[in-house]
């Protein structure tokens, strides 16, 4: 198993269009980048790949990474910067696959799948699979199930992929805060990889407008805001995991210029062979 960070970053990305911060300057200068959303995870026995979530940076993310075409790919929620990017795949692809979950979001009175459906309706190669969270399905040779996560107000999912023939895992978060219910951190669990959305340091709080929550024994937010972990949630869930290896992802450039591009925080297109 294969796997590429096409895009790490949050919704504006880093750097941020128009923003002269020392962070967004220190990306430019030292040509690094977080382009919105991506993992594409190569299956290397059988020569698919998959991807999990369609960036707006799709294009740029295929060329600058060199990564082949996905044969199949799972929708995660359906905000701008992990859906808005499947219109790219117009006149590259014969068919595709993409599996979204089957659940009802009360917001949207649609699951993830039928509002993929409804929204993409003009392209003719995909095929939606409405999808059931918890129940794994074989694609592209992987064992691949949707995780419910904690998103407000949407529905959201995190992945675990595992290849059952040489016992890899790879287990993406999704875009979460830290109160994952207890079956999800289960299905979570002991991966090779664990990729976890660790938006901000924990004392970036103090900026939202209704600051973080879900704070540990020492009083530290794990969550910022309601949507997102901060740095400090993310690391405690990968130990509680027990994550051989973790990189955060989903980075906004509020990190200070002098951390935001210290481990473990991931930028775009680092590779993992996970065996
Ligand atoms: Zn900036
Ligand atoms: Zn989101
Ligand atoms: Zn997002």
């Amino acid at each position: 198993m294969l796997v590429t960070l096409l895009g790490t970053g949050d919704t504006t990305g880093t750097p941020t269009v128009g923003c002269d911060c020392e962070t967004c300057e220190t990306a430019r200068e030292r040509n690094i980048e977080r382009t919105r959303f991506s993992v594409h995870i190569e299956n290397d026995r059988t020569g698919e790949s998959l991807l999990i979530d369609f960036s707006p940076d799709f294009r740029y993310q295929f060329l600058r990474d060199g990564v082949s075409l996905p044969d199949a790919a799972i929708v995660t929620h359906i905000h701008f910067d992990h859906l808005d990017g499947l219109g790219n795949v117009f006149r590259l692809v014969d068919s595709l696959d993409i599996y979204a979950a089957d659940e009802t979001d009360p917001v949207t009175g649609k699951s993830v799948a039928e509002t993929v459906q409804s929204d993409y309706d003009y392209l003719s190669p995909i095929e939606v699979h409405p999808t059931t969270p918890y129940d794994p399905i074989r694609i592209c040779g992987f064992d691949v199930t949707l995780v419910p996560v904690v998103h407000p107000p949407l529905v959201c999912y995190g992945v675990v992929v595992e290849d059952p023939e040489t016992g890899a895992k790879l287990s993406v978060t999704g875009d979460t805060n830290y109160e994952i219910p207890d079956l999800s951190r289960e299905v979570f669990a002991d991966p090779d990889l664990l990729l976890a959305d660790g938006i901000v340091p924990a004392a970036l709080c103090d900026h939202h407008p209704i600051g973080g929550c879900h704070e540990n024994a020492d009083g530290v937010p794990r969550t910022f805001g309601t949507k997102h972990m901060t740095r400090e949630g993310a690391l405690e869930l990968a130990d509680e995991l027990g994550a051989k290896r973790t990189r955060l992802v989903h980075i906004a450039h509020y990190y200070s210029a002098d951390e935001a591009f210290e481990e473990p925080l991931a930028i775009d297109g680092e590779q993992y062979q996970l065996s």
